[in-house]
This record gives structure tokens, sequence and C-alpha cells, in this order.
């Protein structure tokens, strides 16, 4: 029997998705149907952006399944009217991609790079940077974005540390949980990355009282999401010099308005969420092997635990 698939997103993205969603699903061997508007109730999948016209999910009363096209699913997640599997996006070519800006943004910082791309003044100026291994670098969040950009981090020789709410074993990585241990984490760390999901448990992790334990003149990353951190808290640790610099890629509004005081703050780095896009040839993939997976009666890949958020 065939599958309906509606593809519910920003309609600028059909053109991005059709094609590799097309090829995925023929593939995967699926007798579908794929298309971005069908009667509610033929509807069996939804590949989904949480910014769709599709919030309300009672009328899909056949839905098997919800396929997320984004990682992070906090306005998703609460939606009461969704009552069937919720599935995140874990994609290869996400990982990578944020991987990448993590690593870029931490080499700026940990090299120094700023003194000399923008002090063209004449000045020689022989700062020499610590080795990697000597510069102690947190991550919060040891998810698949938080595992990806660790391991890449230590490959590159630096001394990792992670926190995540269950215990974890991560080869070279110091994995820390709990209350104690996010205490442990940031009371060492010289740059902090976020890659945390936004929850209810989550929300202002930094706050005056955390950014308080780490050491004078810290660096925050935070390409996991803006409620993470306390604004107001963070404005007040860096005017202090508490932190030295923070590389804001996600905001609590965005895009983030002209007047926000991040835009000017000399010490803060803006990035319109830039961090790492889904990627559609492998994006298509996940969902494909999801969609045959549903129809084979297996299990479902990468499920949203609803009661935790994430
Ligand atoms: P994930 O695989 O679900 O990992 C989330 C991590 O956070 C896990 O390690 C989890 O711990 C940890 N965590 C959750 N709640 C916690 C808590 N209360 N205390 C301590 N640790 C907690 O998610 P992901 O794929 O790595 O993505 C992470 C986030 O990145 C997404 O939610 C999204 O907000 C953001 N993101 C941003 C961009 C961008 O362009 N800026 C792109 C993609 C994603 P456990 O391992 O113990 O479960």
């Amino acid at each position: 029997m065939t599958v309906n698939v509606l593809f519910a997103a920003k309609a600028e993205r059909w053109s991005v998705y059709e094609g590799p969603l097309t090829r995925a699903l023929t593939k995967a061997g699926v007798d579908f149907d794929l298309r971005t508007d069908f009667a509610p109730e033929q509807v069996d999948y939804i590949v989904y952006a949480p910014n769709s016209d599709v919030q309300d999910f009672t009328p899909y009363t056949r839905l098997k399944a919800v396929l997320n096209l984004w990682a992070g699913v906090e306005d998703v997640a609460p939606n009461t009217t969704l009552t069937v599997p919720l599935a995140r996006m874990v994609d290869h070519g996400l990982s990578r991609g944020m991987t990448e800006w993590v690593t870029g943004h931490v080499l700026r910082h940990h090299l120094g790079m700023d003194a000399h791309i923008l002090g063209q003044d004449g000045v020689w100026r022989k700062d020499i940077p610590p080795l990697a291994r000597d510069r102690p670098i947190s991550i919060l969040g040891l998810g698949t974005l938080g595992q990806d950009a660790a391991t890449a981090l230590t490959m590159l020789g630096f001394s990792v540390t992670g926190w995540s709410r269950s215990e974890k074993s991560i080869d070279g990585v110091t994995c820390l949980y709990g209350d104690v241990g996010l205490r442990q984490t940031l009371s060492g760390a010289e740059i902090v990355v976020l890659l945390l999901p936004d929850t209810p448990a989550t929300r202002d992790i930094l706050n005056a009282e955390t950014l308080a334990l780490l050491p004078r003149g810290a660096v925050i990353i935070n390409p996991g999401r803006g409620p993470l951190i306390d604004d107001d808290a963070l404005l007040a640790a860096l005017d202090s010099g508490q932190v030295g610099h923070a590389t804001l890629d996600v905001f609590r509004t965005e895009p983030l308005p002209a007047n926000d005081p991040y835009w000017a703050h000399p010490k803060v780095t803006v990035t319109p969420h830039i961090a790492s896009e889904t990627r559609s040839e492998t994006a298509a993939e996940v969902i494909a092997e999801n969609i045959r997976r549903g129809e084979s009666q297996e299990p479902f890949l990468h499920l949203v635990d609803r009661s935790l958020g994430y």
C-alpha cells in the first residue's frame, strides 16, 4: 500500500528536499507518495520543520510518526496535539558541520587570532599561545553533536571535559554528569562550548552562579540554544572581565534584534544561527530509513523522549 508522506516546512525548503527525499525513499524500497499537501486524514508520516504551518496534529488521524528535520525539538516536543512518535534529526552532515564550526571558533580563541587579524597596527606582538593540551575545554552536552566535537578537539590535543545528564565514556574525554560534575567541568574550563538542547532542565544553565565558577577570562561558545544562557548574567560577566569573550550563534529571539546589546558589545561575536545546517542529501536517508522501519514494524531511530524534552 502506498505510504503518504507530507513535507511540512517553509515553502522554499521543498526544492531542496524533494529530490533527495525521492531518491532516498526509492532506494529504501518504500512505495510512497511525497507531497506538500494532502488531506490530513490521508497522511502516514510528516517530514517536519517546527516553523511550518502544521501546528495542530489533531486532524492527522492515521499519522504514524513525525520526522523532524532539525536536531532541536523544543518547539515541537511540548505540543500536546502530537500523540505519535517524534524523531529528531541525527544527520552525519549536520554533525560534521557543527564540529567544523566549533573547532574553528575554539582555535580562534585558543590561538588568540584576533590580536593578529584585527591588530594590524605596526606592533610586533609575539604572544605564544599554550599548546592545546594545556588549554582545558568544557563541552556541555555530550550527545550526537557534543561527542563529535569533543572527539575532534581531543584529536587536536585539547584537554576536553564533557558534561551530560547520564554517565558516559568517550575515549580521551573526561566525562562528568550531575550537579557536582557541572561545577567540576566549569571550574577548570578556559573555553566552554554549549551543545545542550533547550529543555526546562537546561534553561539558564549558564547564569551568574555558574559563570562565577569559571576561571577569570574564560570564553563561552554557544551553538546550542539561546535560552541556555541568562543574557543579563553573561553581559555582566563580560563587563566585569569574568568572561573574556562570548561567541554566540543562537539567541532567545532570532533574528537577533538590531538593538540587542550583544551586537555592539566589544567582547561578543554574533553569528546568525549558522553553526550547522541539516544537509538534505544525508538527512533524506535518515528520514527514509525511519519510514522504512515504520512500515516494517521495526523501532524508529532517534526518538525524542518527550518527558525530557529532547
Ligand atoms: P542530543 O544528541 O540529544 O544530545 C543532547 C546532550 O545534552 C546529551 O548529551 C544529553 O545528555 C545532554 N543533556 C540534556 N539535558 C541535560 C541536562 N539536564 N543536564 C545535562 N546534560 C543534558 O542533541 P544533539 O544532536 O547533540 O544537539 C544538541 C543541540 O544542538 C540541539 O538540541 C540543538 O539545540 C543544537 N543545534 C544547534 C545548531 C545550530 O546551527 N546552532 C544545529 C544543530 C543543533 P545525555 O547524553 O545524558 O542524554
